[in-house]
């Protein structure tokens, strides 16, 4: 690993890190086990067996870089931040401005003014629909989401649509699980559709949405669209400009950071027309009896203490991610995902759920007969973490018929050997439920 792309305060704390001189080629399978060397919580033994952990879509594990500079900075450098004159104080704002900068040139924004701390991908949302809500939607006004979307991209917009008199659509998909681009053509038509809501990466069927093009649609009717990227930016290079989204989101804690914070990405001039979130101190501008004025973006949204030491964290998870190259890192993960599913619908009477041709590293599925708990209860037993559930996505849950599945996401630190474990494990499951 080249230490050329790490910001000195990184660098003091990457210790374990290997040696590598990567190209732009996958990771071989002797670089990602040097990797995965890195996270501490992989050698741990569950049920007697070393771990597989195969839930990244939920939370992702913690490289020693990340896990020291927390230790780092709460035992020599804790200070807070924008208030003091002394050297502490400093230090921790210079950190922590210096992350804002580096989150920018990780998903290539303009500029770190675009850039919001938040408590994570939900909290980004949120944010935007409440406040979008407030600047422009109005009673007639449409809102689009589509068939996969997660939740946290669903659940606000509902509750603006219901609150402000809008009208929330649906745009369908297909059922490899691939959003149907003519129907969204057709539902912009209305001429009344302000905002578009999509998921980059969907976190239960591993589509990857064409984001650039919806993006290029809704722009031409006049309306912004919100990017959910929570499955996409640990997973491939983000690059916001040339996907020309209005909004980008993603969370700390699923791109091998802390957790307790996030991205709320914002054009600049979209987000200087919002106003703010949250009040309180670090984002006014005068305060007097009467009235206050807010600052500009980003401080604007960023109300109170921020998270600072898991901001300093996340930069860290960044610079490591960044270190390795995400190209690398997406071309691996490929491998992955094409030896996951050749080997799990070679089990008979498994169902995979999510079969698009541009996929991620997901791999949602059932077997004939049994129930995606007890698949999840017995993979665990054979050290084996999979999600089992809704995924936080129940009306996809309702398109695919279906009220949970058993869930295998992947990072850079899973092994082909990884997936050979789970699919003797689900052998296992299959005999023992018969
Ligand atoms: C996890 C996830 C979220 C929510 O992220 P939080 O970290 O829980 O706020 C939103 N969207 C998608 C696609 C997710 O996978």
């Amino acid at each position: 690993m080249t230490a050329s792309v790490l910001t000195p305060a990184q660098n003091s704390v990457i210790t374990s890190v290997s040696g590598f001189q990567f190209s732009t080629s996958s990771l071989t399978q002797a670089e990602v086990l040097q990797l995965k060397a890195d996270f501490p919580v992989l050698a741990e033994t569950v049920n007697g067996k070393s771990l597989v952990y195969l839930d990244n879509g939920a939370t992702t594990q913690k490289p020693w870089a990340v896990i020291n500079r927390l230790n780092q900075f709460y035992a020599h450098e804790n200070g807070t931040v924008r208030r003091g004159v002394y050297k502490l104080a400093e230090g921790a704002t210079t950190a922590f401005d210096a992350v804002r900068e580096q989150v920018a040139g990780f998903i290539n924004a303009k500029s770190s003014t675009e850039i919001v701390f938040v408590r994570g991908c939900t909290e980004a949302i949120n944010l935007v629909a409440t406040t979008f809500g407030k600047a422009h939607l109005q009673a007639g006004d449409e809102i689009l989401v589509t068939a996969m979307e997660h939740h946290a991209n669903f659940v606000p917009w509902q509750q603006v649509y219901l609150e402000r008199g809008c009208t929330l659509k649906v745009i369908p998909m297909s059922d490899a699980g691939e959003l149907d681009m003519q129907a969204y053509a057709h539902l912009l038509q209305s001429g009344k559709v302000k905002l578009v809501g999509v998921i980059h990466v969907s976190n239960v069927l591993g589509t990857i949405n064409p984001v650039a093009e919806m993006a290029k649609m809704a722009h031409a009717v006049g309306a912004k669209i919100l990017v959910d990227g929570a499955q996409s930016a640990p997973h491939m290079p983000i690059d916001v400009q040339a996907l020309d989204c209005d909004f980008f989101t993603f969370s700390g804690h699923k791109l091998y950071g802390p957790t307790g914070v996030g991205v709320l990405y914002g054009k600049y001039e979209v987000l200087e027309t919002l106003p703010p979130y949250q009040f309180g101190g670090d984002m006014i501008d005068v305060v007097s009896l009467e009235k206050t004025t807010f600052l500009a973006p980003p401080l604007r949204f960023e109300a109170g203490t921020p998270a600072i030491a898991q901001v300093i964290g996340l930069g860290t998870a960044i610079g490591y991610l960044q270190a390795i190259g995400l190209e690398r890192i997406a071309l691996y993960e490929e491998t992955l995902r094409q030896q996951a599913t050749d080997a799990l619908l070679a089990i008979e009477g498994l169902t995979l759920y999510g079969q698009a041709k541009h996929k991620a590293a997901v791999c949602s599925f059932l077997l004939e007969g049994i129930h995606a708990f007890d698949i999840g209860t017995l993979a665990d037993l054979e050290g084996i973490a999979i999600r089992t559930g809704h995924h936080c996505a129940q009306p996809l849950m309702k398109r695919l018929n279906v009220s949970a599945t058993a869930r295998a996401t992947f990072g850079f630190y899973n092994t082909h050997e990884d997936i050979d474990r789970l699919v003797v494990a689900l052998h296992k499951v299959i005999k023992l439920c018969k």
